[in-house]
């Protein structure tokens, strides 16, 4: 495989640490991917969840080559550049089906919710 040494699978950057997925947003740069996702985070302040999202520069092995929209797992590792300490070590899928399957998780929460409104 014709791959370069940045690469968490057949390269010498072992991955190691946290893992998280999200969806590609930008992939301008050479082997590196734009990858954001969103957390929801409790504010006992406010009593409800807020959504707050992440954004970080990973590296993107040709052996992957994630495009923009594309939904992947990446995984911390040694520095590669000033701003680049993630390697993307999975590709999980497009965007939008993967939205489908969260926006329809949501919605069956809400509905949760509601009937729960409506009983109490
Ligand atoms: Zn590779």
């Amino acid at each position: 495989m014709n791959c370069d040494k940045n690469c968490p699978i057949h390269g010498t950057a072992r991955t190691h640490g946290k893992i998280f997925t999200g969806t590609v947003v930008s992939t301008k740069m050479t082997k590196t991917a734009t990858v954001e996702w969103q957390k929801l985070r409790y504010v006992q302040k406010y009593e409800r969840y807020a959504k707050t999202r992440t954004k970080v520069k990973a590296h993107n092995p040709q052996c992957i080559n994630a495009q923009k929209g594309d939904v992947v797992k990446i995984q911390e590792t040694r520095k590669l550049s000033r701003t680049k300490n993630f390697a993307i070590i999975e590709k999980l899928g497009k965007q939008k089906l993967f939205e489908e399957k969260q926006s329809r998780i949501e919605q069956s929460k809400k509905r949760e919710k509601e009937e729960e409104n409506e009983s109490s």
